[in-house]
């Protein structure tokens, strides 16, 4: 498979160079140039690794692929055998379980690939430099990024992440994370001001060059990189072949997908799901209160002259999402040109609108739907006393969205939530919802008599190793810091 520019027609690299290089030189994301159809891959039998080893040959060397997800779809690294499971339908639709790894967010999915992914792009390009991993976080990637890079050679991993942007789990998860080769710092500012941040870097050659004399090149882990959405191409098929097992789907019969939204990397493995013939009737993109992606499919308008707010779904609170303009590129029909206006159109007027042909062939496929504060923990709530499963507020945000269709649409399609975090890592946020005035892991394992996820016991007691706040203006120094020190 080869991997085009969605700002440049002319770019064509491999897999392993687009894995590498992470965003093309032109500052387009790399795209795949075809989209094959594939038959459903029967799962009966099969590991969730040897499963999705298959729908990942498709877009990477087969004979790599294997002997990647075995190595990272393993239950030394995932608490479920099942690594992404469907539970059984309960309140009208099913969960698809995504927070079984290591750091119990669904970023697992691709960031425990990713690394050994780029072992390989390294060895298949004959490269010799170290790669430093250079990511801004909302919450999930960067603990994801570190873990998945962590002590692995020829690797270095900086994170970034906003100091007043992610959840204290989430922050402690990375203040104190281990191995030899990870630096970690706040940022004065949101999401989108640490994100930017690192996109300049990224820019700054200056810095570039100071890296390269020390034979150390940048790579992303953010989901720019097309090597963190195609794993994710894998659960989706995952969950309809499973569904589809066990009975509760006819073979080819649609269903709806159903999933909170941020950097619209998720959302968008599932529209490659679909382009390569799986069932899927509607992707309903859920948002919180940034509700950038709401607004813009019920109008065509994609604005950021907003407000942006903090909310209880930290890994959401993003007002550009990145992966928005690989949906641009596909739904103008590849057109570089288009794709390069539109996105110079957000720079300089912070906003750009797309013809009304052109939204409603996105509304063909995408509905979508926002929820604010008080309304994901009232859905916390509710769905806890009707059946007792605890909702993180990411996977909360997508059920209430899911309500909103269904009285909107009344499309009675059987619909699957995609579920991206364990409510531990927003403790706090779910205890408020279920009515108790305590914030501590311990308590909401009391409270539901739910269990802990391993990853998470005796954080609290573990060494803080990463105290620095940087400014944005001083993340270059930062960062050098941080590689001084690995
Ligand atoms: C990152 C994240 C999201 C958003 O996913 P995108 O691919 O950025 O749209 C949703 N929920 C959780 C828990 C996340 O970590």
């Amino acid at each position: 498979m080869n991997y085009v520019s969605t700002r440049n027609g002319n770019t064509s690299v491999n897999g392993y160079q687009a894995v590498f290089q992470g965003i093309s030189t032109d500052g387009g994301l790399f795209v795949p140039s075809d989209i094959p159809k594939l038959g459903l891959p029967r799962i009966k039998g099969k590991s969730y690794a040897q499963f999705s080893a298959e729908i990942m040959g498709v877009f990477f060397d087969k004979s790599d692929v294997l002997s990647i997800c075995n190595q990272a779809y393993s239950t030394a690294n995932f608490s479920h055998d099942r690594i992404a499971p469907v539970g059984e339908r309960e309140d009208d639709c099913y969960y698809l379980e995504l927070y079984h790894g290591p750091t119990c967010a669904f970023k697992d999915l691709a960031l425990q690939v990713l690394p050994k992914l780029l072992a390989c792009a390294v060895r298949s390009l004959g490269r010799s430099e170290e790669i430093c991993i250079l990511t801004a976080t909302s919450g999930d990637t960067g603990k994801a990024a570190l873990e998945g890079f962590k002590d692995q050679e020829g690797t270095k991993v900086i994170v970034f992440y906003p100091v007043d942007g992610v959840s204290d789990i989430q922050k402690l998860q990375m203040v104190t994370q281990s191995g030899k080769n990870v630096g970690v710092c706040a940022v004065e500012g949101n999401f989108d001001d640490a994100q930017t941040g690192v996109k300049n870097l990224f820019a700054n050659q200056h810095f570039v060059n100071e890296l390269l004399n020390r034979k150390i090149v940048l790579s992303s882990a953010n989901s720019i990189n097309i090597g963190r959405l195609i794993p994710q191409i894998a659960y989706y098929f995952s969950a309809y072949a499973d569904l589809t097992a066990r009975g509760d789907l006819q073979p080819n019969e649609p269903v709806n997908f159903c999933v909170p939204t941020g950097n619209f990397g998720n959302i968008l493995a599932g529209w490659y799901a679909k382009q390569m013939g799986l069932p899927i009737n509607k992707l309903v993109c859920a948002s919180n209160r940034n509700s950038v992606l709401t607004d813009f499919f019920s109008t065509g308008e994609y604005s950021i002259s907003r407000d942006f707010y903090t909310t209880h779904s930290p890994s959401m609170d993003i007002l550009i999402s990145s992966n928005f303009e690989r949906a641009l590129y596909h739904f103008s029909g590849n057109d570089c040109d288009y794709t390069v206006n539109v996105m110079n159109e957000l720079k300089s007027k912070k906003m750009y609108k797309v013809s009304s042909e052109m939204l409603h062939l996105m509304q063909r496929d995408f509905s979508a739907y926002c929820c604010n504060d008080s309304e994901t923990l009232s859905q916390i709530s509710e769905t806890y006393s009707k059946t007792g499963r605890v909702l993180d507020p990411h996977t909360a945000v997508a059920r209430f969205g899911y309500s909103r269709y269904v009285k909107e649409t009344g499309d009675t399609t059987k619909t699957v939530i995609v579920s991206t975090a364990s409510p531990y890592k927003f403790a706090d946020s779910v205890l408020r919802a279920l009515g108790s005035n305590s914030t501590e892991i311990d308590a909401l394992n009391s409270y539901t008599k739910t269990e802990i996820p391993a990853p998470l016991q005796g954080l609290s007691e573990k060494d803080i190793r990463f105290k620095g706040v940087t400014t944005i203006e001083n993340m270059q120094k930062a960062a050098f810091d941080l590689l001084g020190n690995m």
